[in-house]
């Protein structure tokens, strides 16, 4: 018999990591991005920034104080009559190749933004990133058009934005905020939050690469105190702020008085009411969805079920079922459902409210299709039952893939309780009868109203909320009022 040839290797491959790889090299020292060229920061100011499915620190992310945002905001001044003189076609021109280049680099958005958030890849893939572009895209066409936005009238932009974004859809929010302000003529100075700097660096990067005009858009990281410093800077015009409704409450106080136009789109603890008329197994896909997408790190998130009491066990049964098939661990992964909690701070705060969940009489059920991984941080989707109205867990944003469920009988029932709340941000209905949900949806106390439906956004359609979950509105026609004054 023939010997076969001993297979040999001459020597370690040196094969770069595949993409979807936690080895990837990321921005390690996030400084900022002002007037058009990339800056370390202050080198005392910096701090770590983890990877929370691992646990391990990615780099380090300068914090922006006062100086510093004194700079990006005059840069973003004297950029201003330059920007704003531009014809709508130009600067529509600038976002379209904003938006080009973000495709065509999306696989890099979604890979960082994974690795610094812990969302899934599915999601960062196929929702953040594109959606993120499709912003961009959206008021490129806009741009050339205020005037029909606007019913006719001659109207100018604001001046210089500042803007704010939390930790949950990095990229996203500043795609939210950048697009609309930049359509209309704005000059902006933006934050994002401090445990997810990195994809702004990319977008900073992205920025360069179409020659965006200099100090047009300024990037400082940081902490709540750079935040503070754009909010308390004197001259800024507007103020765009995506995040927790008692900061938002702190910055509005703080810019009373001030002149300072402002958009606030706070947090929210949303109504998801399925009728016993409903598909079922639809509604468990939109209650799913709903709660446990991005973690439940979702202002919108379908937190509170209110189900028909005649179809509680079914549909419980049915929804057990779906989650223990839903996978939970490394978010790089494409069949990952369910990534990491965002950050240490977060998961002590989920961890908490699940204990408080219990000790005021609820009943706690946890389950997926296999275990959380030993390092990082995780928590597996979580029902909440026997609950009620006056728990602290039904009132209360959790921001986390806890569910609290309570039941209706009544349609007026389903109002009563879905309204039976201090914010107003979103609601979903499911019923298979077109009268009952559009009787119901005209009655919800909430910006965003899905039926049949959860958690679906397009750049045209508008989001925001009412009561304590904010006011103004971003995306769609709409998303370009609060960036733009009709000229008297
Ligand atoms: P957060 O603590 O309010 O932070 C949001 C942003 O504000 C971050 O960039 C934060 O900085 C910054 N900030 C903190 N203190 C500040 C201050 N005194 N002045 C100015 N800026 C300050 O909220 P979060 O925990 O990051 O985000 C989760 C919240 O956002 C949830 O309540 C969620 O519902 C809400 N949210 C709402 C929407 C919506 O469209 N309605 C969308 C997404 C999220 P650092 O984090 O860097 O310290
Ligand atoms: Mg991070």
């Amino acid at each position: 018999m023939q010997e076969r040839p001993e297979l040999k290797l001459s020597g370690a491959l040196d094969l770069a990591p595949a993409l979807e790889s936690h080895k990837v090299k990321v921005p390690e020292h996030c400084g900022h991005y002002i007037d058009g060229a990339l800056r370390l920061g202050k080198p005392e100011t910096y701090f770590s920034n983890l990877n929370p499915s691992t646990g391990m620190p990615l780099g380090t992310v300068a914090a922006a104080d006062e100086e510093e945002v004194d700079q990006a905001v005059k840069a973003a001044r004297a950029a201003f009559p330059g920007w704003s003189g531009l014809s709508g076609l130009e600067r529509g021109k600038y976002l379209f190749r904003i938006a080009r280049r973000m495709q065509e680099r999306e696989r890099d958005l979604a890979v960082v933004e994974t690795i610094d958030n812990g969302k899934p890849i599915r999601e960062t893939r196929d929702i953040d990133v594109p959606l993120a572009a499709g912003h961009f895209f959206y008021y490129a066409g806009w741009a050339d058009k205020l005037e029909y936005a606007s019913g006719g009238k001659p109207v100018r932009p604001l001046g210089v934005a500042g803007q704010i974004v939390p930790w949950n859809f990095p990229i996203l929010m500043l795609a939210w905020k950048l697009a609309p302000a930049l359509a209309t003529g704005n000059t902006c100075v933006i934050k994002p939050a401090e445990t997810t700097p990195l994809s702004a660096m990319l977008l900073a990067e992205i920025l360069d690469e179409v020659g965006l005009p200099k100090g047009v858009v300024n990037i400082v990281n940081g902490p709540g105190t750079t935040g503070a410093a754009i909010v308390n800077h004197p001259d800024i015009d507007k103020i765009s702020f995506t995040g927790s409704t008692p900061v938002g409450r702190m910055i509005m106080k703080s810019i009373a008085g001030s002149g300072k136009k402002a958009t606030m789109e706070l947090g929210g603890k949303s109504a998801n009411i399925v009728f016993a008329d409903a598909a079922l197994d639809q509604a468990v896909e939109g209650v799913v969805t709903g709660i446990f997408m991005n973690q439940g790190h979702v202002c919108c998130a379908g937190s509170r079920l209110l189900v028909e009491e005649s179809i509680k066990d079914e549909f419980l049964a049915r929804l057990k079922r779906r989650i223990l098939t839903l996978k939970i661990g490394d978010p790089l992964d494409k069949n990952t459902d369910i990534g990491a909690i965002n950050s240490p701070k977060q998961f002590a705060t989920v961890q908490r409210y699940i204990k408080l969940g219990v000790e005021e009489g609820g009943t706690l059920w946890q389950g997926a299709a296999c275990d959380a991984p030993d390092e990082g941080f995780w928590v597996l989707p979580t029902l909440l039952t026997d609950v009620h109205p006056s728990d602290t867990v039904v009132r209360e944003e959790i921001f986390g893939p806890v569910l609290s469920v309570l039941t209706f009988r009544t349609p007026d029932e389903a109002v009563q309780k879905a309204n039976n709340s201090e914010y107003g941000l979103a609601a979903g209905v499911w019923s298979e009868k077109t009268s009952k949900l559009f009787s119901v949806a005209h009655r919800l106390n909430a910006g965003v109203i899905w039926v049949n439906g959860y958690n679906m956004f397009d750049p045209a359609s508008p989001f925001g909320g009412m009561r304590h979950s904010g006011f103004g509105r971003e995306g769609g026609v709409a998303g370009l009022w609060p960036y733009m004054e009709v000229v008297r």
